[in-house]
């Protein structure tokens, strides 16, 4: 797919575009404008397109009939981090945010995960993946400091490598790929079920499922995952979107139902999460404190925290916990208070009235 320079221009004229200076000139896509997708790039020499939706299925054996051929498909393992797209931009490597952001943190991080071999043959490629652990936005782990794993390779013009071919391109360039779960017929649905509740077993968030020439795709999710959302979620549950429980309590309900799992059980466990989280956020806040999350990360450039800072007091209040210099640079711990959680519990607590 290829971008006018009018298309560009009347996009912005309308708002749903904006020219950033940060780490380079670019325009940012902040809507859907015709079919150039939100999130899409437009720098000075080339275009990074929007990552597709992955469209979601209720339910495994009725979804799959409805939204994939029959044949073979790729199952690969619903990794529960943040969504980026790397690319080689005016000779470095940027990495972008689902929403079309240079995100220099993850840039950062980005260029010391060895990309370079992999950018020097092909230049107009785009790794898509999900980074997790010590980042501004996924839970803190002791166990690595970052990874990065790619779901995807865009060729350029927006049409994304066959899944067999991805996987033998990121062994050669060594680059981690998303866990692949194998090769299965559709008709194969007891297989593909009896994945569906191992993932479910392991707490892990779920699986994409897509044909081999990577042309269609669908997304199934674990009610566990969902469980876990929810307990992870409640201590700041006004700062959540709309719909968020809705969602997750109804996606969990039709897996419990498909697959015959313990209602009883589920229940205990839906109730326990998100009372412990709502309480945990109660707790926080009657304690004198903020409904806050708690982060880690380790960086080289003193800048990147600047603009993490910049980009997310927006929404959120950061406050460093510890700061230290160490061998890979200066680890920071820091909290996220979500304003608008602390003031309802805060007002609650402190009796003021509602009126219905
Ligand atoms: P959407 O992608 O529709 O905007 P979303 O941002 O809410 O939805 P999810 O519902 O979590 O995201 O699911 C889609 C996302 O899952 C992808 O955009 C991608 O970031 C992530 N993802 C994780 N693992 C994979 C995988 N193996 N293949 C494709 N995407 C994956």
């Amino acid at each position: 797919m290829s971008i006018t320079r009018q298309q560009v221009l009347d996009a912005i004229k309308r708002g749903r575009a904006e020219r950033l200076r940060e780490g380079m000139e670019y325009v940012r896509f902040r809507e859907n404008h015709g079919k150039i997708m939100r999130g899409t790039v437009v720098t000075r020499d080339r275009v990074i397109l929007g990552y597709e939706h992955i469209p979601r299925i209720f339910t495994l054996e009725k979804g799959l009939g409805r939204n994939i051929p029959g044949g073979e498909v790729c199952i690969e393992e619903k990794i529960d981090g943040f969504n980026l797209r790397v690319a080689k931009v005016e000779g470095a490597i940027f990495a972008f945010s689902r929403g079309g952001y240079i995100d220099a943190f993850s840039t950062e991080k980005a260029r010391g995960l060895g990309l370079e071999g992999f950018f020097a043959d092909y230049p107009e490629r785009i790794l898509c993946g999900e980074m997790i652990g010590n980042t501004p936005y996924t839970s803190p782990t002791p166990k690595f400091d970052v990874k990065l794993f790619v779901f995807d390779i865009d060729d350029g013009t927006g049409n994304y490598l066959p899944c067999e071919e991805r996987y033998a391109m990121l062994k050669k360039y060594g680059i981690e790929s998303v866990p692949q779960l194998g090769k299965y017929a559709t008709s194969d649905i007891k297989k593909i079920r009896n994945l569906a509740l191992s993932l479910n077993k392991a707490n892990k968030e779920g699986m994409v499922i897509k044909t081999l020439d990577r042309k269609a795709a669908v997304k199934f999710v674990t009610p566990n995952a969902d469980i876990e959302d929810i307990g992870r979620c409640s201590p700041v549950m006004f700062d959540m979107p709309l719909g968020f429980y809705v969602q997750r309590v109804f996606r969990s309900g039709m897996f419990l139902r498909e697959f015959g799992l313990d209602r009883r059980e589920y229940a205990r466990r839906l109730g326990e999460a998100f009372y412990s989280g709502l309480l945990r956020g109660i707790g926080m806040v009657g304690d004198g404190g903020g409904a806050e999350e708690e982060f880690e990360i380790l960086i080289k450039d003193p800048r990147t925290w600047d603009t993490i800072h910049r980009h997310m007091s927006k929404e959120v209040k950061l406050e460093v916990i510890s700061d230290r210099d160490e061998k890979g640079g200066k680890r920071i711990r820091f909290s996220k208070t979500y304003r608008k959680t602390t003031k309802k519990m805060h007002d609650a607590l402190t009796g003021k009235s509602v009126t219905d």
